[in-house]
Formats: C-alpha cells, structure tokens, sequence
C-alpha cells in the first residue's frame, strides 16, 4: 500500500490549521466517502495547493497513503471553487450545513457516488444564487431518503391508511406521517399537500435543484418535518444550525 499513489475527485468539507505550516483536511469523494487527508507544508507554499483546499472546493486530489487512515496529499488540480458562497453569509452558512450533515452521517472509507451528487448539486445551486431555502430543504430530503431514513409520507405509519384529504400529523420517533385517530396528541399538524409535495420532489432526480421553488408553507412545515428526522439520526447537533438560525 505504502507507494501506491492515488488519484480522485473530492470536494474539500474542512480544514484545520497543524503545526507552522502544514493542514489537515476532511475530503469527501464518490469512490471512498469521507477521507482525512495531511497537507504537508500547505500554508507556506500556496503555490502547490493555492486555494484549492478551502472549504466546498471540488479538485482532483493525488495523495499517497499514510500512516493509518490518513492520506498524504501530493498534488491538486482546482475544477470548481465555488467563490459566489463567500459573498454571501446566508449561503456560506447553509453550505457549511450541508458539509457538516455529510461529514456527520457518513461513515469514513464507504463509497457515496449519489450522496457526492448531491452535495456537488446543492453546493453548485447556493454558489449559483438558486433559491436558497428551497435548495435546503431539497437537500436535507434527499440525504434522508439516499441514506435510508425516509419516513412515511402519504399513508399512517401506524395503520397504514393511505390519506384522503384529510388533516394528518406528523412524528418522526412513530415513523413519519399519522392519522388524527392513530396520532392522538403525538406529533405535529401537516397539511396533506405538504407530504404529497415532498414525496413528488422525490421522483425528480437528485441532481436538480433549479426551478423549485417551495411555497412558505411547505418551506415551514417541510422544516418541522425534516429537523425532526434529522434529530433522529445525527449523533449531535450540527454546529452550523446554531449560526445559521441567527441570520
Ligand atoms: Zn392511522
């Protein structure tokens, strides 16, 4: 293992100041998820890396491996840098959200060809200037759904009803959606449109993020739904939640 060098695309999730000069990099790439990565001497020479290792960079990376996990990078070779998040504090934080809900559901060394699509896409769509809310909520939606976690929408989670305009709840912890008589006081109101809305944006592959454009209500309530599914499967709150509801 020890010369073999290595070639992949990643988009950089973080770095972290080590040492006098050097850095410690989260990658994220399709072939091998989430990798650590050692910069040796980064700060000094920026002629080798320049800004390509700045957070939501997409590059192709040559590294050699290390000891242990982590990989010693060689070389970089810039595609996307993504300068339109930094002008904007909105969407520099909602883009540090989506690095940090990756960086905390995924697993280190397992392969996520559709989730890297998918973050490209997000983070492309907030650089590009798309609808901002309407990009996160598309986002945290499809993260639940390609990792496994998607709750039922459309028919009671308890007895399986499939809902005809009627007023429904919805209680991640009971596995998604509810019907008043199955729900009691559990959970919280959703409209029917809410969930069909959702579960339409599903079929739509998860690359696209232009044209959506959510209603306030489904903006809201999708909201409520998606950060109690959230709470649900991450190990802590992500840190970014916390800056990004003081803008
Ligand atoms: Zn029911």
């Amino acid at each position: 293992m020890g010369h073999i060098s290595q070639r992949c695309e990643a988009i950089v999730l973080q770095h972290t100041n080590y040492g006098e000069s050097d850095m410690i990099l989260t990658l994220f790439t399709a072939e091998y998820g989430l990798l650590k990565g050692f910069a040796k001497a980064a700060r000094k020479s920026r002629k080798r890396f320049g800004a390509v290792l700045d957070p939501f960079t997409q590059a192709i990376f040559q590294w050699k491996r290390g000891r242990g996990a982590f990989l010693l990078l060689q070389d970089a070779e810039l595609l996307n840098s993504r300068f339109g998040l930094r002008g904007d504090l909105q969407r520099l934080a909602l883009a540090s959200y989506g690095v940090e809900l990756v960086s905390l559901l995924l697993e280190e060394g397992e392969p996520s060809q559709l989730i890297y699509e998918l973050l490209c896409s997000f983070l492309d769509s907030l650089d590009q200037g798309g609808d901002d809310l309407s990009a996160r909520l598309l986002f945290e939606l499809r993260l639940v759904y390609l990792l496994g976690y998607m709750p039922h929408l459309l028919h009671c989670s308890d007895c399986l009803k499939i809902f005809a305009d009627e007023a429904i709840r919805f209680d991640a912890n009971r596995g998604g959606s509810l019907c008043l008589d199955c729900a009691g006081l559990t959970g919280v109101s959703i409209d029917l449109g809410t969930v069909g809305s959702l579960a339409r944006t599903l079929k739509i592959t998860h690359r696209q993020f232009e044209g959506f454009s959510f209603s306030p209500k489904t903006l809201q309530q999708g909201n409520l739904i998606l950060t109690q599914v959230l709470q649900q499967i991450l190990p802590r709150e992500p840190k970014s939640l916390k800056f990004l509801s003081q803008l």
